[in-house]
Parts: structure tokens; C-alpha cells; sequence
């Protein structure tokens, strides 16, 4: 990889909804970046449980990031490092939050090198406002009927109270 190519970095995720911690990575990614793909991955496992489907989730980050033109939305299915490959991102971004993130993050940031040589993982940390938020507590709060506005950007407020009644 040639220093004079475009930066693309991959931000992948289940994004059930995005969240502001979320945007907040991918909005960093962007100081270091030229462009940015942010990749809700596409499993079976996951289109079962989750809250929104894959391509609701697709078309929420969509409306969020509207006004970033450095930013594209797919879906993915797969491994990881053969999406990242197809779209000449070499570079993953993750946040991590806490201690307890590193663990998982350590071990997938060693298998995918693994994988593939020439990706490499950045880790960002969120404002420390968004350092307690996961989607998982988000949507926990929203079921539960608790206010969720100040974690979610305004168009996925809107559809969690349409899907939950938040
Ligand atoms: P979640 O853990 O919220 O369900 P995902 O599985 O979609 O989110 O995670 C995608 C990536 O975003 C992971 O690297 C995760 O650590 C990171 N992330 C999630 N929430 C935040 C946050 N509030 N601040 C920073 N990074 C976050």
C-alpha cells in the first residue's frame, strides 16, 4: 500500500441502533481517514435477535451521516477481512469504551491481521460521555420506556418509539 492512495478505513458493527458513541468514532475516524465505510454486519444469528433488520440499521446510519459525504453505509456478510480487501480499506476501526472491550478487540484485531497482512486496527476512544453507552443498553432503556434522546441521533429516536413505543 502506497502512502499517495486515499485512506479508507472500515467501521464495522451490528449498530442495533447507531448511537451517538457510535457517530462519534466514525465522525474521529474522519481526522485520520479520507473515507470512511461504516459496515453493519449481516448474520443470521444477529437478524434474529436484533431490534431493526440489517437494512433498516443500513438506512438509519444513512440518514445520520446525510450531511458527510466521506462516509458510505453497507452491509456485509462474511469475513470481515475479505469485505475490507473488496473495497480497498486496510484499515478497521473499533472504539473501545473500557478495560473490559480489550479483551475481544486484542483477539479479533491479531485474527484479522492474521487473515489478511496489510489491515491494520484503530482504536478510538469515544468523548467520555459515550464511554458507558452500548446499543444493547440503549435498546434495554427504550423497551423499558426510559427517555434515550440524549444517546441517539433524532431520526433513530423517532423510529425506536415507533418500534418500541419509547
Ligand atoms: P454495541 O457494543 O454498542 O452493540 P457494536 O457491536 O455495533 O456496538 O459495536 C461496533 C463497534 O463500536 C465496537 O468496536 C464497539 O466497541 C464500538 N462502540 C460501541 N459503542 C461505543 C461507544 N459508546 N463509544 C465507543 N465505541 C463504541
Amino acid at each position: 500500500m502506497s502512502r499517495s492512495q486515499p485512506v479508507v478505513a472500515i467501521y464495522p458493527g451490528s449498530f442495533d441502533p447507531i448511537t451517538r458513541g457510535h457517530e462519534d468514532v466514525a465522525r474521529r475516524t474522519l481526522r485520520v481517514a479520507d473515507r470512511l465505510i461504516v459496515a453493519v454486519a449481516h448474520t443470521a444469528t444477529q437478524a434474529k435477535r436484533g431490534l431493526f433488520t440489517v437494512e433498516e440499521r443500513v438506512e438509519m446510519i444513512r440518514e445520520v451521516f446525510a450531511d458527510e459525504p466521506d462516509v458510505e453505509v453497507e452491509a456485509f456478510e462474511g469475513l470481515l477481512v475479505d469485505f475490507a480487501r473488496s473495497r480497498g480499506a486496510h484499515f478497521v476501526v473499533r472504539g473501545l469504551r473500557a478495560v473490559s472491550d480489550f479483551e475481544y478487540e486484542f483477539q479479533m484485531a491479531q485474527m484479522n491481521r492474521e487473515l489478511w497482512d496489510e489491515i491494520e486496527t484503530l482504536f478510538l476512544t469515544p468523548d467520555q460521555h459515550y464511554s458507558f453507552l452500548s446499543a444493547s443498553l440503549v435498546r434495554e432503556i427504550a423497551r423499558l420506556g426510559g427517555d434515550v434522546s440524549r444517546f441517539v441521533s433524532p431520526t433513530v429516536l423517532a423510529r425506536l418509539q415507533a418500534r418500541v413505543g419509547a
